[in-house]
């Protein structure tokens, strides 16, 4: 089985359809060793006290039953509501916190923000955009024990999914999966 893995992919075109449609290398050509593994998170909800520890990703696939977890911890505390948050933002924060080599709960200070509460906060804060990426589900303000809050910024900022805030005084950074920008 290790020797049919190691073959090369051309190899086995070059051996032929006969082989390439045996019971034993048909399975090894279809686990593609890349999208193998499973992903996990953990959470902290400051506002909350909420915390979560889930495996959302395995083999290529979302689990949507951890989804919708984290969907219910990062809802919008004010108002209650839940939204779909984006897998594209959970991977970001998942790639980040290997990134910085940190594999406690993520700090969350907010996640999704409803538009009647994101209205509310923005005319109280000059800090909170009117359009911001919390009210589609597609941005998070974060912190992690154990790692600087310059160390987060710098890496957010190097892994370029999206924009990425420094907010120093409040003590964290937020990150989206919208456009490329920074503050
Ligand atoms: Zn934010």
């Amino acid at each position: 089985m290790t020797n049919l893995l190691n073959i090369s992919r051309r190899k086995l075109l070059q051996i032929g359809i006969s082989t390439a449609a045996c019971c034993v290398t048909a399975p090894a050509l279809a686990a593609i060793p890349h999208i193998k593994g499973i992903r996990n998170l953990a959470f902290h909800n400051l506002h909350t006290d909420e915390k979560l520890r889930v495996s959302y990703w395995k083999d290529g696939t979302y689990d949507r039953r951890a989804l919708a977890q984290i969907n219910h911890i990062l809802r919008d505390h004010y108002s209650g509501d839940v939204t779909s948050m984006s897998p594209r933002l959970i991977d970001l924060l998942y790639d980040l916190q290997r990134k910085v080599n940190n594999d406690r709960p993520v700090e969350i200070i907010s996640g999704y923000r409803s538009p009647q509460t994101n209205l509310i906060l923005a005319r109280a804060s000059d800090g909170v955009a009117k359009n911001s990426y919390h009210t589609r589900g597609m941005a998070l303000d974060i912190r992690m024990t154990g790692t600087s809050l310059p160390k987060i910024h710098n890496t957010a900022l190097a892994m370029r999914r999206g924009g990425v805030g420094y907010y120093p005084d409040s003590q964290f950074v937020h990150v989206d999966v919208g456009p490329l920008r920074r503050w």
